[in-house]
């Protein structure tokens, strides 16, 4: 086996032929990472009829999209998918591959981790290139592997040391997407697909697609509420707010346990990992494990009627009253503006 080299994969997740956002955001955090290592950026991209989608890759920097296009490769199956890409990793030895935590990420990167005997950390939220001093022996340039640990109750940062390949997998809207500076050039190097006879194992019969009701994960606004919304008809307030704002609503888990809002609007550690231009923290303490999953966003408007509440240590705008007052006051003043 050849010495690994410094290069690092993102595994680009498609579906009828379009990248996954998380995908994007992964190619721009692993273009950094490429660089500190001297290294090369490339995708990793199968399916069929994916050939255009191959160079929309090169925009967000990746120099080589190594790519397996055939029928079989249609719909994600973790058979094919997984013996593929962990022949590829098998051979080509990059130092560090990227997933997207996503159902079919979640399902991938152990497969390829264990079939190539590779370090794989889940859900991080965090990537960097560091020297280690562990166990009395110095490593150059380990991938960090940064993500909450112990009910997220503290940041961990993993090592995989004493593996060649080092993996990750990353939520969706943890990394900020940003197409690379100037024209990449970069190339398609196609590889036959190679049936193998496990790969028919599972056949997709039918799909089935469904509109998600929530348009969170790409609202520009959000606004989100907590336990201290008291009451389900007050948290009903949060939704005229987001729609006269043209944004939508999140909750935290305490509001979502209360019976405020129901699970696929929860934000945190345990929910969606929200990023727009404005977020709006209604009755909101702000634990660590709902910072998880909003605190990047640009601007952050907190109300809460605790001035020591740790959501104010990460706000730009403190309001400090309570929380169905403010609201209304807010739905007001917008109401009149608009009129
Ligand atoms: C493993 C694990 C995973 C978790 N994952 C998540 C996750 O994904 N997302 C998540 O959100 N949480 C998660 N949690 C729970 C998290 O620890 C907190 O319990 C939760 O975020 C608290 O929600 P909250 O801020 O709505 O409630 P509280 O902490 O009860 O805060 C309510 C706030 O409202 C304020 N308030 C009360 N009345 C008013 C009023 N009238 N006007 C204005 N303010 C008022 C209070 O001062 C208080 O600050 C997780 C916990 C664990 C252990």
């Amino acid at each position: 086996m050849d010495a690994p080299a410094n290069d690092v994969w993102v595994f680009v997740e498609q579906r009828g032929g379009r990248p996954h956002a998380v995908s994007f955001e992964l190619l721009s955090k692993g273009r950094k990472l490429a660089e500190q290592l001297g290294g090369t950026l490339k995708a990793v991209l199968l399916g069929h009829g994916v050939r255009e989608a191959a160079r929309e890759l090169f925009r967000f920097g990746a120099r080589e999209v190594l790519l397996v296009d055939h029928a079989a490769l249609a719909d994600y199956r973790t058979m094919p998918y997984a013996r593929i890409v962990g022949e590829l990793v098998g051979a080509r030895q990059p130092r560090i591959v990227l997933f997207g935590a996503t159902v079919v990420g979640r399902d991938l990167a152990p497969r390829v981790a264990s079939q190539t005997r590779s370090g794989l950390t889940a859900d991080c939220t965090d990537l960097q290139i560091g020297d280690v001093s562990y166990l009395r022996k110095e490593y150059k340039n380990l991938l960090l592997q940064i993500r909450p640990a112990l009910g997220g109750n503290i940041i961990a940062t993993i090592i995989t040391p004493d593996v060649p390949v080092q993996m990750a997998t990353v939520r969706e809207g943890v990394m900020e997407a940003s197409a690379a500076e100037g024209a990449v050039e970069g190339r398609v190097v196609e590889l036959p697909y190679v049936a193998a006879p496990a790969d028919e194992l599972v056949q997709v019969v039918e799909r089935h697609q469904e509109e998600s009701p929530s348009n969170l994960k790409h609202a520009p606004i959000v606004v989100a509420g907590g336990y201290g919304m008291g009451t389900r008809e007050n948290f009903g307030l949060l939704h005229k707010l987001a729609e006269l704002l043209g944004g939508d609503v999140a909750a935290t888990r305490a509001a979502v346990d209360a019976g405020f809002a129901t699970s696929d609007r929860q934000v945190g550690q345990t929910g969606l990992t929200v990023r727009p231009k404005l977020y709006i923290a209604c009755g909101i303490s702000g634990a660590i494990q709902h910072r998880a999953g909003m605190e990047k966003s640009g601007r952050i408007v907190a109300i809460n009627t605790d001035p020591a509440a740790p959501i104010f240590d990460i706000c730009h705008h403190a309001i400090v009253g309570d929380v169905a007052t403010v609201i209304h006051t807010f739905i007001e003043a917008y109401r009149e503006r608009l009129r």
